[in-house]
C-alpha cells in the first residue's frame, strides 16, 4: 500500500461512519524510515504530521527538518525527554511525572508541546493510564500547564486473540471517556484497525507499515 491508498481507505471509513471528509487526520508513522524515504514516499502527498517512537531518531530527524510537524508516539522514559524539543504533540503521557518533566524541559525549549493521555486498553500490557484514573491524571497533567488535547489508545492485538468487535469496543469506550471529559482529540487506529477507529470517532490515526509497503 501507499499514502494514496491509505487516504482512500480513510475517506471511505469517514464516509461509512457518516463523518465529514478530513475529520480524521493521518499521522504518518515514520519510525525506522530515513528522511530520504519520507521525502520520496510521504511528503509528496501532503503535509502530514510525522509520528516517531524513538527519542534519538526523532531528535536527529526533527533537527534536520524542523519545519515539519513531529509527533512523539513512543514510551516516554525520563532520559529521552530531552530529545522532544521540536515536537508539536506527544501522544503517550501515562504518568504525571512525565508531564512535569516535559513542562520543566519546555522552559528551556521556549515552547511546550501539547499532549494526549494514553489509556490502558484492558489487555495485559503495561502501557497506559487505567480508565478509572483518567480524571485524576488529567487534572494533575493540566496543573503542569501543558495543554491536554485528548486521549490515545493502542488497540488490543489481534494476534493475541482480539477480534474486531472487541477492538471496536475499546475504541468506543475510549471515545466515550474522552467525550465525558471534554477532550476533543482521539488518537487511535493503526494499519490493521484504523477503519474501526474512524467508525468510533478517531481524529488522529497513526499508520506506519501500510504507507511504505
Ligand atoms: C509503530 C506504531 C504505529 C504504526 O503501526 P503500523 O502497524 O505500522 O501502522 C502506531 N502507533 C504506535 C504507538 C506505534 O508505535
Amino acid at each position: 500500500m501507499s499514502v494514496p491508498q491509505v487516504l482512500a481507505g480513510l475517506r471511505a471509513a469517514e464516509r461509512d461512519a457518516g463523518r465529514p471528509a478530513g475529520s480524521a487526520r493521518l499521522v504518518a508513522v515514520t519510525k525506522g524510515h530515513t528522511l530520504d524515504e519520507i521525502g520520496a514516499q510521504i511528503l509528496p502527498h501532503g503535509p502530514f504530521p510525522l509520528g516517531e517512537s524513538r527519542g534519538q531518531e526523532l531528535r536527529d530527524k526533527s533537527t534536520q527538518r524542523p519545519e515539519l510537524e513531529w509527533h512523539f508516539i513512543g514510551p516516554l522514559q525520563r532520559n529521552k525527554i530531552k530529545y522532544l524539543g521540536r515536537v508539536a504533540l506527544i501522544h503517550t503521557i501515562e504518568a504525571v511525572w512525565q508531564a512535569e518533566a516535559i513542562a520543566q524541559a519546555a522552559q528551556g525549549w521556549g515552547h511546550a508541546p501539547d499532549v494526549l493521555i494514553q489509556l490502558h486498553n484492558g489487555e495485559v500490557q503495561k502501557h497506559g493510564v487505567p480508565p478509572h484514573d483518567l480524571p485524576a491524571t488529567l487534572a494533575a497533567v493540566q496543573a503542569t500547564g501543558l495543554q491536554v488535547r485528548g486521549v490515545m489508545v493502542i488497540a488490543p492485538d489481534e494476534r493475541a486473540g482480539a477480534d474486531p468487535a472487541g477492538i471496536l469496543r475499546v475504541f468506543q469506550e475510549t471515545a466515550a471517556r474522552a467525550h465525558d471529559l471534554g477532550l476533543p482529540e482521539l488518537s487511535m487506529g493503526m494499519s490493521a484497525d484504523y477503519p474501526l477507529a474512524v467508525q468510533a470517532g478517531a481524529t488522529l490515526i497513526r499508520v506506519g507499515r501500510s504507507l511504505f509497503t
